[in-house]
């Protein structure tokens, strides 16, 4: 079944009364007999342009210099049932294409997530952080294909120990934990995030220095049905391996708490709970979480959507973790599948638009369509003061760079 089929048999091609009657009207004022104007508008069809007339800044480059926390310029070449099982990357944009649109948008520093591990670790290194020192910083990953050894928990901890030696800055992990990763690593029952398997690798980051990236659950919609009462419905059909409702996946809340024990278990580790600790539809919760761990701080990658639509809720969160807020985006190189993290000038400028003026009602992704629901965003308009600090004086404290 295709996209439109699916809308279509879903009953979500239909759009409301009130479209159909305008579009009647409109075409009535065209000298068109009412009865020809469409009946109905698939909702992959649907467009709407505002017609309000706000204020609009174009916000070229950032106030201070910027550290994105959370990109993605390599990747696994091998992912089975949502697990990397090699180390080889793929480069996903050379240094080269970065720095153009780094140097235009006043991006200081690059944070590769995903430099993976072993010699391709060191490769990434050598080409991106040795050939540009502090312009890019790499983080290295979990070896997840060791699982079944024996001696995981030392082989982990002890590979975190040689990435760092080989020059990666921080871990990543990625939702692999939790929703992936498996007993026998792609089949069986799902390991929980918590697993003491892992506490060596957590202890390891912590002597070294080195932040967690920790992406853990996803979006809260993703853990409901595909349905018409779903607030991400167009992105879900557009990925439907991104729903994580039914089947034996744990709840957002379980996942999140088996997250949080972990934190609690390390607090000589410091940890980035991504994509605002990943439940920005919830900032309280986020809150409570920042309350009770001190090492934990948060990214705003890919969730500016989420934060903009709720502008005063996160104006307040940004006045009162203003320490623990760091820039981040997703950004990924050539990754037209998701507009929202597309690398490229108009993303930044986005996330600068928002964090820096008051314009109302704009697009939070570059994109035809609101890729992640279909809603709009409002600025911030954030103080100097603070946005120093989320721009790069945060992520500087935490990867220890002086910029
Ligand atoms: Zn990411």
């Amino acid at each position: 079944m295709n996209r439109r089929q699916l809308l279509r048999s879903s009953g979500l091609g239909l759009l409301g009364g009130t479209v159909t009657r305008a579009m009647a009207r409109s075409a009535d004022l065209e000298g068109q007999p009412l009865g020809s104007a469409p009946t109905s508008l698939p909702l992959s069809e649907y467009e709407p342009k505002s017609m309000l007339h706000v204020p609009e800044t174009h916000v070229p480059k950032a106030r201070f210099p910027v550290i994105d926390i959370h990109t993605h310029l390599t990747w696994s070449k091998k992912v089975t049932n949502g697990v990397a099982l090699a180390s080889e990357r793929e480069i996903l944009g050379t240094p080269e294409e970065c720095l153009a649109v780094m140097d235009r948008k006043n991006v200081h520093s690059l944070i590769n997530l995903t430099g993976g591990y072993g010699s391709s670790l060191t490769e990434t290194v050598k080409n991106y952080d040795g050939a540009h020192p502090d312009r890019f910083i790499t983080f290295t990953e979990p070896s997840y294909e060791l699982f079944l050894q024996p001696d995981y928990p030392k082989l982990q901890a002890q590979a975190i120990e040689q990435a760092h030696r080989d020059g990666a800055r921080g871990l990543k992990i990625l939702k692999t934990l939790g929703l992936y990763l498996r007993d026998n690593i792609t089949t069986g029952t799902l390991i929980k995030i918590d697993d003491q398997r892992f506490d060596p690798m957590w202890d390891a980051c912590g002597q070294l220095n080195m932040p967690v990236g920790i992406h853990v659950s996803d979006p809260i919609a993703f853990f409901s049905p595909t349905d018409r009462f779903n607030e991400r419905y167009e992105e879900l059909s557009n990925h439907p391996d991104w729903s994580f409702y039914g089947r034996d996946f744990p709840s957002n809340a379980e996942l999140l708490e088996a997250r949080n024990r972990v934190i609690a278990r390390h607090p000589k580790t410091q940890f980035i709970g991504l994509h605002v600790g990943n439940f920005s539809e919830n900032l309280a919760s986020v809150s409570e979480d920042l309350e009770r761990f001190p090492n934990m701080t948060v990214d705003i990658a890919a969730r500016i959507g989420e934060l903009g639509r709720q502008p005063r809720t996160a104006r307040k969160f940004f006045d009162k973790y203003q320490d623990r807020i760091l820039f981040g985006t997703d950004a990924t190189p050539h990754g037209d599948e998701f507009p929202q993290q597309l690398f490229n000038d108009a993303l930044y400028e986005i996330y600068y638009r928002f964090l820096e003026t008051s314009d109302e009602y704009f697009d939070y992704a570059p994109a035809k369509t609101p890729p992640q629901g279909r809603w709009q965003i409002y600025g911030l308009d954030l103080p100097e003061s603070i946005l120093r600090k989320v721009y790069n004086a945060n992520a500087a404290r935490e990867l220890r760079l002086t910029i």
